[in-house]
This record gives C-alpha cells, structure tokens and sequence, in this order.
C-alpha cells in the first residue's frame, strides 16, 4: 500500500503552490482518464495529486474572438460539439469526435489530451524489470525496437524509442499551428505546438516542452478561411474506440481549384504530431486529382524508417494522406 495525498486547486496560482509545496512524487490531474490508468498500470506512481479540473474559468470556449480559444480544461465532448467548431473547423471536431468513447470525451479535458502518453505496450507493462523501457526508465533499453513493432512509428524515430505520439486532438492542432498557453512558477508563456512536442532522440523521457509545474491552461487556433475546407481521416483496426495505425489532418486554403496553401499533419506515425511540410509544398499552387494527392502522401513519407512489422504503415499512411486531401478538396468553401 503506497500513501498517496490529494488536493483540488481552484485557482491556477494555488495550484502551482499546492505542487511546490507537495515536492517530488506531485502530479496534475484533471479528467484523470490517462493517469490513473498508467496508475493502475504501475507505470505513473505520483505521492501527491493536484485536481486542477475544478480551475476558474478553466472550461471557457471562445470562437467569437481573433483566434479559436479553448481553456484546458474544457470537455473534449464540449469542443468536438461546438457549432463554429463543426461548421468553421471540422478537423478540429472530427479529430475529438473519433477520439476515445463518448464517456471518455466526457471526462477528458482537451489541455490533458495533449499530454497523453504513449500506447506503446512495453511502456504500459508498469511491473518493474519486465521489459526495457527508455520512456519508462531511461538507459535501460528499447524492447519494442526488434520485438512487436507492428503499431510503432515510422517516422522521427531513433535508435533509443520508436513509441508513437498516440493523440487525434494533437494532430489537427498541429496542422492548424495551434498555440500552448502555459502557467507555471515563474509565470505565462505561449509556445507554438511545434515546440510543445519533443523528439525522442537520446532521451525519450523527455517528451513534452513543459517545465516542472507548469499548467496547460489553454489552447488558441489562428482562424482561417482553410478551417471550412479541413478533415480528420482517421485509421484504425476497429472503426470504434482503437487508436489510430495512421491518420491525416488537412485544410486547404484554396484559389479556385488551385491549393493556395496546405495544412497538413500526420498521426499514428510518428513520434509526434508530424507535421508534413514536403507534402504540403508539392500541394501548394497545385490543382487536386488522385494522382497529385498520392505523391503528396508519398512525400511525407519519403524519409519513414521502418521496422520488423510496421512497414504496411508507409503505404498506409500515404493513402490515408491522400484520400483525406480528396476529401477536403472537395467540400465547398
Ligand atoms: Fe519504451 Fe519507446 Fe521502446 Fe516503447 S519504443 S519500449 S516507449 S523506449
């Protein structure tokens, strides 16, 4: 039996104290639909529990302003049923909607959602000693590299980790060059989401840009005209409630039947949101057909490395690039 304490901060200043104070072992919650399964699981073992669900004015939605705003603590069932969120940015909607189960985007918050950890099943095999984990405990090896790899990245791997990013929510953010709103000891900061997420390169322990006590405490989206002309494609062993084995953000922002510019982001790949850039800039200036939309996902896929059983995951992925930028090329303004 280990001790655990457990507090609920109601604002975000008590919070940053409450975690200061708790030392080492503190952990945020808020919808707890990761933690404590990683807690059951062995592999998250937090002393002190700060409940941040409950933060003033954490859950406040705002798309009437400059920008699309979602505080962190905002349902991810809230946002996915927004009415500017389905009608104006249905990547945003579709990529929550075909996240999880209903009873999940219940509980879960979307600032949390960003911070999930990875499904790769040697991390989640918490029992101390049973594999190497460098995520889990770092320098102590890689046991999906050269084992079940099936599910794992292809792309910004490295020799220490290949464990993909597991998030939708992510994804569509990142092809839609979403800001993080942080709070923490020391103050506010806002980083592009480019930055929020860290390759794992020697150290994959280190996965995401957050400083010891900082708060996700909200999430803003540029708004553009290539929202309406965006979609979430989502692919996955079972069409409910499984992770994605590939998937595709795109919005196009669109002159006539020429892409003006391409937004485009990966999931299910990679060790991050995967921004597609190559692909984006073989769209650019293009008009869409079939042939045009498979060299783009080839493209993004150009530099992909796989392993023993997830090469299907190349090809995979460049189709489900394609048909999601058919997709989106062909809604209306
Ligand atoms: Fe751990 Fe990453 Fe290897 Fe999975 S891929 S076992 S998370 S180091």
């Amino acid at each position: 039996m280990r001790s655990l304490s457990y507090i609920r901060a109601k604002t975000v200043r008590e919070a940053t104290e409450a975690f200061a104070a708790a030392g080492e072992g503190a952990c945020y919650i808020s919808g707890g639909t990761t933690l404590y399964d990683l807690m059951k699981l062995g592999v998250e073992r937090p002393h002190h529990l700060i409940d941040i669900a409950s933060l003033e004015g954490a859950d406040r939605i705002d798309t009437g302003g400059d920008v699309l705003f979602f505080g962190a603590g905002a349902l991810m069932a809230d946002v996915a049923e927004d009415e500017v969120v389905r009608r104006d940015y249905p990547v945003l909607a579709e990529s929550l909607s075909k996240a999880a189960s209903q009873q999940l985007r219940n509980m879960a918050t979307v600032g949390g959602n960003l911070l999930q950890r990875t499904r790769c099943p040697y991390f989640r095999n918490g029992t101390i000693g049973a594999y190497p984990c460098n995520k889990r405990e770092p320098g102590s090896g890689c046991a999906a590299i050269g084992g079940l790899d099936r599910t794992q990245a292809v792309l910004g791997v490295s020799d220490a980790c290949t464990a993909v990013s597991p998030g939708d929510w992510p994804v569509a953010l990142t092809a839609m060059d979403a800001r993080i709103q942080l709070q923490g000891p020391t103050g506010e900061r806002t980083i592009p989401i480019a930055e929020f997420y860290l390759l794992p390169g020697k150290t994959p322990h280190f996965e995401f840009a957050i400083m010891p006590g900082e708060i996700v405490t909200g999430i803003s989206v540029p708004k553009t005209e290539a929202g309406r002309r965006s979609t979430y494609l989502k692919v996955r062993d079972r069409e409910s409630y499984a992770f994605a084995l590939a998937s595709a953000a795109v919005a196009l922002a669109m002159d006539g039947d020429h892409v003006r510019r391409a937004h485009i982001a990966l999931g299910g790949v990679a060790t991050r949101p995967w921004r597609a850039r190559e692909a984006e800039s073989l769209l650019n200036g293009r008009a869409i057909d079939a042939e045009i939309a498979l060299a783009a996902g080839r493209a993004a896929f150009a530099d992909a490395r796989a392993g023993k059983h997830n090469a299907f995951k190349i090809e995979l992925g460049a189709r489900t690039l394609a048909d999601a930028i058919m997709t989106a090329g062909r809604k209306m303004q």
